[in-house]
C-alpha cells in the first residue's frame, strides 16, 4: 500500500467527468475532497500503512472551469476530444521555476486562467500553466493536482507527461540544492513504480528531442519555446541516481523517431 494516496485515487474517479457533464456540485472540486482524505490517512495510520508521508498535498484550484479550459487545449493542440483530462503517464519532465522562493512558485501556479503576464502563451490557450509536484528549495514535495489529471507544463508533451517542477532558478542559474536533487530522485523512483508505463524522464530544455517522436503532439508549428531547466548539471545527478530504473533520455528518444 505504500506509495498509494488514496486522496488522488478518489478524486481522479470521478471529477474530471463531471466537467464536462455540468452535473458537478460545487463541494465536489478538487478543493472540497480533502477532507475524506483525512479520514482515510486515520485509518492508513492506525493501520501502520503509510501514504507517502514525503508528499505533501497542496492543491491548487482545478474547478470545472479549468478542466474543461484543459479539454479544449487537448482539442487545439492535440486533436483529441477526451471525455475527462487524465492521463496516463509516459514521461516525467523535470523543470525549475525560475522563480526565487515557494509562495512565488505556487501563485504562478494558482489562477485558473493564464495571467496577463504570459503574453508568449496566451494565443495557445488560455488555461493557466499548472504541474502535478512542487519540490522546494529544503526539499518538501507538494502535490498541486491530482497525478493523472493532465497539467500545462510542457509543449507537445502534456498528454503524457507528469512534471515536476523546483523552486528556484532564477535567471537560469543553477542554484537547485542537494535536498531538492533527492527529493526528485525519491519522486521519479516513486512514479516509475506507481507508474508501469512511464518510460522516459527528461528535462524541460530537452523536450524538443521529442519532435517527430510518436508521443509528440503539438499540432502547431510555430508553438515553441526556448528552456534550459533544470539543467546538465541536476539531470546528470537525477539520472545516475535512478539508472537502475532503466527510463529512456534523449538518446533513446532520437532513435524511435519517426523517419519522415
Ligand atoms: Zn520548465
Amino acid at each position: 500500500m505504500a506509495g498509494k494516496p488514496k486522496a488522488m485515487q478518489y478524486n481522479r474517479a470521478a471529477a474530471p467527468r463531471s466537467a464536462k457533464s455540468n452535473l458537478m456540485p460545487p463541494k465536489l472540486t478538487f478543493h472540497g475532497r480533502l477532507q475524506p482524505c483525512l479520514g482515510l490517512l486515520l485509518v492508513a495510520l492506525l493501520t501502520g500503512c503509510t501514504s507517502s508521508p514525503e508528499i505533501q498535498d497542496r492543491p491548487i484550484p482545478f474547478s470545472a472551469s479549468r478542466q474543461d479550459a484543459t479539454l479544449a487545449y487537448i482539442d487545439q493542440h492535440y486533436g483529441r476530444q477526451p471525455s475527462d483530462i487524465s492521463i496516463v503517464p509516459r514521461i516525467i519532465v523535470l523543470h525549475w521555476t525560475a522563480i526565487a522562493d515557494l509562495a512565488g512558485s505556487f501563485a504562478a501556479f494558482e489562477p485558473e486562467q493564464l495571467p496577463s503576464s504570459r503574453p508568449d502563451l496566451a494565443g495557445a490557450g488560455q488555461v493557466n500553466v499548472s504541474i502535478q509536484f512542487l519540490v522546494d528549495r529544503d526539499g518538501t514535495t507538494y502535490r498541486l493536482m491530482p497525478e493523472t489529471w493532465m497539467a500545462r507544463h510542457t509543449i507537445g508533451l502534456n498528454y503524457n507527461a507528469i512534471g515536476v517542477e523546483n523552486v528556484g532558478g532564477v535567471g537560469s542559474v543553477d542554484n537547485m540544492t542537494d535536498v531538492q536533487i533527492e527529493a526528485n530522485i525519491r519522486l521519479v523512483r516513486y512514479l516509475a513504480k506507481k507508474y508501469p508505463s512511464i518510460e522516459y524522464l527528461i528535462g524541460h530544455s530537452e523536450y524538443r528531442e521529442f519532435e517527430g517522436h510518436p508521443l509528440w503532439l503539438e499540432l502547431d508549428d510555430g508553438y515553441r519555446t526556448e528552456k534550459v531547466d533544470p539543467g546538465d548539471r541536476f539531470m546528470t545527478a537525477i539520472r545516475r541516481a535512478v539508472a537502475p530504473l532503466g527510463l529512456k533520455g534523449p538518446v533513446e528518444i532520437r532513435s524511435e523517431r519517426r523517419l519522415d
